[in-house]
Order: C-alpha cells, then sequence, then structure tokens
C-alpha cells in the first residue's frame, strides 16, 4: 500500500496513522474537527488493562428498568429515543450470560493485557510520552459485601491472569487517604496506567505525525469511490482524496459512514460525561472507580476528572442535566470538603457494537476499506494496539491475533 486515507483522527485513527507512517506508507489524517475533538479528548484517562468485562453481565436484565427510574443510578434514556434504540437493545442484552461475557472477555484482552506498553511503544519519540504514567486502577466499593456483588466480574479477570491487592477501610485510607467513610472496602488492580491529559496526548500524537511528513486534513467525510470493487479515493465535503486504502476510524459516528457501504452495524452511541474540577483540594492518588456510581475519578494535569455514566440518547441530542446532577451529588457524598476554583463539563459517544467488541479488519464489500471503531468503555486503552494491528493488515504482514474475533462480518449486516 502506498497512500491510505484515515478518516477519524481520536486515538485509534492517530495510532492507525503513525504505525501506517512508520512502515513507510504516505497516510492523509482526516477529521471533521480535528485531532482529538470526538471520545477521546474527554475520557477517564485510564489505561485499563484488565477491563475486559463488559458491561452485559449477568443480572444486567433484572436491574436496569430499577436503575432506570431511581436518580441514584447511573444509568439514564431519553424515553423518546427508545423506538431507535430497540432494534440494538435486545441484541446487546442478549450478551448478559457467562457464556457470552467469557468470549467478549478473550476478544477484548489480548488487545488491552499490555495497554501501558503499547501506549509506551506508540509515543515513543512524539512527545507524548510525557503523559503516560504507570498507576493501579482501584475500584472502590462501599463494602465487602459490595465488592462480593462484583464477585463473578473480579472471577472473569482472575481466569485472564489479572492480579489485584484487595484493602479493608482502614488499609484503603493508608493506601489512599484522599477517600473518607464511604469507601469501605477496595480492590486495586496492578500493572495499569493512566494519561494525564488524553486530549493533549492525543494531539501531540497527531503533530507528530504531521511533523514527520503525514498530512491532516479537517473536513467532513462524504462517500467512498470504489472502481472494480476496490476503493481508489473518498470524496469529503472540499475535495477528493485518491488512496489504495482507507481506515474508518471515526468512533460512534461509524454506523453512518458504512451505510454507504450498504452496511447496517449494530451500534450505539453509550454516552458518558465528565466534570473537571481545576486546582482540587483533594486528589486521589490512583485512577478510582466509584463502583455504586460507575465513575471514575482520575488525577489530572492541575484538575482531577470524574467521568463515567451511561445515557441512551444517540449521537444528536444535546448533554443532559441529569447525569451531571448525579455526578455533583455523588462527589458531595464523596468528598464533602472538596472545594476547587473552577469547573468544567463535556459529554462524549462512546462506540458500542451490540456485542461490546471492537470491529477490526478488512470489509469484503470493496478492497481496501478497512475498519477500526467499537471499543465502547476501553477505545483510549485499546487504541493503540488497534493502530499498529490495523498497519499490520494494511501492510499484509501478520499479526499473531486471532482476527476471526473482531471480524466486521460477524453481524448480518445488509441494510
Ligand atoms: C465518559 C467516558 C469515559 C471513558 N473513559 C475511558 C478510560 O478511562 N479508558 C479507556 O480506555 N476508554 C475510556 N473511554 C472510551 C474511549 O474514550 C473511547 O472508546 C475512545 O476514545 C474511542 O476512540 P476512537 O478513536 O474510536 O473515536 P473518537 O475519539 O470519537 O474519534 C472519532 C473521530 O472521528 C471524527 N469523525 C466522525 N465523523 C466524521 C466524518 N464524517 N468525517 C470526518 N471525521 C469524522 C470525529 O470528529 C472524531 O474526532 C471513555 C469514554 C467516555 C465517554
Amino acid at each position: 500500500m502506498k497512500n491510505v486515507v484515515v478518516i477519524g483522527a481520536g486515538i485509534v485513527g492517530v495510532s492507525t496513522a503513525i504505525w501506517l507512517q512508520r512502515k513507510g506508507v504516505d497516510v492523509v489524517l482526516l477529521d471533521k474537527k480535528g485531532p482529538a475533538s470526538g471520545t477521546s479528548y474527554g475520557n477517564a484517562g485510564v489505561l485499563a488493562a484488565a477491563s475486559v468485562v463488559p458491561v452485559t453481565v449477568p443480572g444486567l436484565i433484572g436491574k436496569a428498568p430499577v436503575m432506570l427510574f431511581d436518580k441514584r443510578q447511573p444509568l439514564f434514556l431519553n424515553w423518546t429515543y427508545l423506538p431507535r434504540l430497540l432494534p440494538w437493545l435486545p441484541r446487546y442484552l442478549a450478551h448478559c450470560n457467562p457464556k457470552q461475557v467469557n468470549r467478549i472477555a478473550t476478544a477484548l484482552a489480548p488487545i488491552l493485557r499490555d495497554c501501558l506498553a503499547d501506549h509506551r511503544a506508540l509515543s515513543k519519540g512524539t512527545g507524548a510520552e510525557k503523559y503516560i504514567s504507570p498507576a493501579d486502577y482501584v475500584y472502590a466499593y462501599k463494602s465487602k459485601d459490595h465488592f462480593d456483588k462484583d464477585i463473578f466480574a473480579w472471577d472473569v479477570r482472575q481466569q485472564h491472569g489479572f492480579e489485584w491487592t484487595e484493602h479493608d477501610a482502614e488499609s484503603y485510607r493508608r493506601y489512599d487517604p484522599a477517600f473518607g467513610k464511604e469507601v469501605g472496602y477496595a480492590a486495586c488492580v496492578h500493572n495499569h496506567g493512566r494519561i494525564s491529559d488524553p486530549g493533549e496526548y492525543v494531539k501531540t500524537l497527531a503533530a507528530h505525525f504531521e511533523n514527520s511528513g503525514g498530512q491532516i486534513v479537517q473536513a467532513e467525510f462524504q462517500d467512498f469511490v470504489i472502481r472494480d470493487k476496490a476503493v481508489c479515493a473518498i470524496t469529503t465535503t472540499d475535495s477528493t482524496i485518491d488512496c489504495d486504502a482507507t481506515v474508518v476510524a471515526t468512533g460512534a459516528w461509524s454506523k453512518a459512514l458504512l451505510r454507504k457501504l450498504g452496511l447496517n452495524i449494530p451500534m450505539e452511541s453509550e454516552r458518558g460525561y465528565h466534570i473537571e474540577l481545576y486546582e482540587p483540594t483533594v486528589m486521589p492518588a490512583m485512577p478510582t472507580m466509584i463502583a455504586a456510581g460507575k465513575f471514575v475519578m482520575t488525577p489530572m494535569e492541575g484538575r482531577l476528572r470524574m467521568a463515567g455514566m451511561v445515557e441512551f440518547a444517540g449521537l444528536e441530542a444535546k448533554a443532559n442535566k441529569q447525569p451531571l446532577e448525579f455526578l455533583r451529588r455523588y462527589l458531595g457524598e464523596l468528598m464533602p470538603d472538596l472545594s476547587w476554583t473552577e469547573s468544567r463539563e463535556w459529554l462524549g459517544h462512546r462506540p458500542a457494537p451490540s456485542d461490546s467488541v471492537p470491529l477490526i479488519g478488512q470489509l469484503p464489500v470493496a478492497r481496501g476499506v478497512f475498519v477500526g471503531f467499537g471499543h465502547q468503555h476501553v477505545g483510549l486503552s485499546g487504541g493503540a494496539k488497534t493502530g499498529e494491528v490495523l498497519s499490520q493488515l494494511i501492510c499484509g504482514e501478520e499479526t499473531g491475533l486471532n482476527m476471526q474475533m473482531y471480524s466486521p462480518m460477524r453481524f448480518r449486516l445488509a441494510l
């Protein structure tokens, strides 16, 4: 391959562009709003190697309806969106059983397990290394009983070889004095990492790509140009860009792009939010998942970011106040003495295929059309490896992975 257009400059697209460039390929990186303007900007920054357990665990089907009506639960639905959600929802919920969870964990493990090393390899020599630090990933529970209710997920992590240390309230207080009596039990998973500013990290990687001869184009993708059953160009709002191959790395927006090829991907946006507190008076030592609230508190450059929750309302609806109010209320209970100078809010879109496994590979509909999207809650972590794997596929190299697990054609895709 000589010329590749990568569509989408989030972590997946930028990683793909850099790895292709390192292999001598000419790459154009296209984004409608510029690098790190999508979900890769505002995530919790955790390099979450052990996050192989999807949202769809056994018991969710019983709990979800109750959660939707309880303001103290981190699940939200815009009811007017329900008819549009319906084709996807039963397919998604069909994975709430041990067999499917194990299948999903087996697929996620190879792209997440070494994510700290994968990000170090990606960022080496780019200037973005400075945003990466090794860390534990802490799951903070109200009590040991609360932890025990999550035992299914911990068993899955153990089966995949992940290790952690458990702390009762007293020993956790010594580990991280930032938290008070609301945390009565914690599990600290080792050999993880964090990115201290995900947006700046991806922008720095993209700037390195450009400074090394890559081209970044800010324009909206419009269509694929297919000739003799192979892609030969893509069109944007402004121009036509010739290519031998293209990569769709547009995260939660990818479904719309693939419609142009007559494909219907069962994917939804799992909307999530963050609130950042500048110059906080208390900072957690490590990225910490508040298990009852399903949000993560991560120390970032000059600020504390709290990111998480799940809302179903599609890609177009404006931010909803309720999840943000939930987060602020929860924080007041967790850290009543915390104060800060300024706060900022953000809404993002996790790309969630119905089976929670990213789509990585070539589409059979036209030669040279590759995809890399659908990393749901773990795309920052898995983005570095995914980009490397895509560069190997495009250059005809071995990936060392069983690519069948990520095949886009595992779904029935006809429109
Ligand atoms: C609240 C929250 C917390 C999270 N925390 C973590 C975490 O701690 N760790 C982790 O690993 N993951 C986390 N994630 C998930 C992670 O952020 C995503 O999985 C990941 O960022 C997806 O990256 P991407 O490159 O696929 O997509 P994106 O970053 O969304 O990039 C897609 C790009 O495509 C562009 N685009 C879209 N349509 C077009 C078009 N038509 N033409 C041109 N360009 C287009 C967009 O502008 C965008 O820049 C979190 C997500 C959320 C919402």
